[in-house]
């Protein structure tokens, strides 16, 4: 028996989610997919054991279908289900495919609490990522902007940054980190004044409007903002929601040279509803000499554990982990902030 951890088994589940996603008719099935992954990153079962008692049917969401599945990869390590898909998508195999130690993942640099959209108190997602391991957590709530999120205006931030400052003397080994997930505008401007992005730790530049310009707009929307002094990360690049939302088109390999340019990094946002990228677009994010960070872009803490089910796509990619912001102490993240 070759075995395969629960980590490496919600990988595939979640890449099968992603591959079906791609096709509107496999809606209901890529979700059944993706669910049961995320139950088996969070729980992390014993699947040897599970297989060996003819307990797999009592994960939470694995009916007779995924089982057949998870059965297979517990006796191979492998899924002619996932091959066959990654063939009918043209997404084979490759002989470059990176491997990530999850195990030595630093921390999330992309999370939202109350104080925009997200559903648990900034303490909760600090605990939460202390239950973990982390040994940092980026708070980037919204931007004005995103009215309907309540997005953070300058007076907000810094009552927030008392809060942390206060949930901070809480989570013993966890370093909180203020950011911005700071909307970017239809002409590439920022939703905030320099002179408060200036003084976050950690800033995530994201596209979430307009995102169907024209594609030439769209490309100097995102050179303007890649280009910005205080950006360090831009956050699911596409806004894309494969099968339900198209994502913004633009000169993708003129962007991410210019991100490699600024020092700024891509993000991998690894919840599946969003899985924004593909594999083909991060590798070639690679290629163009961009970091990345990958991201739960968590609005509870229980969607931490998208980051695990979501790491295929930076090892598919070919990604290695040094050039993964997640896997640097935040030490170098802080000091090299621009
Ligand atoms: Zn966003
Ligand atoms: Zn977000």
């Amino acid at each position: 028996m070759s075995g395969i951890d629960a980590v490496a088994a919600a990988q595939a589940l979640s890449e099968i989610g992603y591959l079906l996603r791609q096709n509107p008719d496999e809606k209901f099935r890529a979700r059944a997919f993706s669910d049961a992954a995320w139950a088996i990153a969070l729980e992390r079962p014993d699947l040897a054991a599970l297989h060996e008692s003819g307990g797999l049917t009592s994960l939470a969401g694995v009916g007779a279908g995924i089982a057949k599945v998870l059965t297979e990869l517990v006796e191979t390590g492998h899924s002619r289900y996932l091959d066959r898909l990654r063939e009918e998508t043209g997404q084979p195999a490759r002989d470059d495919e990176s491997s990530l130690d999850l195990a030595e993942y630093q921390g999330d640099l992309h999370a939202h609490t109350k104080w925009s959209d997200g559903r648990a108190t900034m303490l909760e997602m600090a605990q939460g990522a202390q239950a973990l391991g982390y040994r940092y957590l980026g708070v980037t709530d919204h931007s004005p902007r995103i009215k309907v999120v309540n997005g953070l205006d300058a007076a907000r931030l810094l009552a927030q940054s008392q809060e942390m400052a206060e949930v901070q003397k809480q989570v013993e080994g966890l370093t909180l980190l203020q950011g911005i997930e700071v909307d970017i505008l239809e002409d590439g401007a920022l939703d905030l004044p320099d002179v408060v992005l200036e003084i976050l730790d950690f800033v995530i530049a994201s596209p979430h409007v307009k995102l169907r310009q024209e594609p030439e707009a769209m490309t100097h929307r995102m050179l303007r903002a890649v280009s910005h002094p205080h950006v360090d990360l831009i956050g699911h690049p596409t806004g894309r929601r494969p099968g339900s939302r198209e994502g913004a088109t633009y000169d993708f390999e003129a962007v991410f040279k210019e991100a490699a340019r600024h020092g700024v990094a891509v993000e991998i946002d690894c919840d599946p509803a969003r899985m924004d990228l593909s594999p083909e677009m991060a590798r070639l994010a690679l290629e163009c000499g961009c970091n990345f960070a990958l991201s739960s872009d968590a609005h509870a803490p229980n969607e931490f554990a998208y980051v695990p089910m979501g790491a295929w796509m930076a090892r598919r990619a070919g990604i290695p982990q040094d050039r993964i912001l997640n896997w640097r102490p935040v030490e170098a993240l802080t000091k090299t902030s621009k």
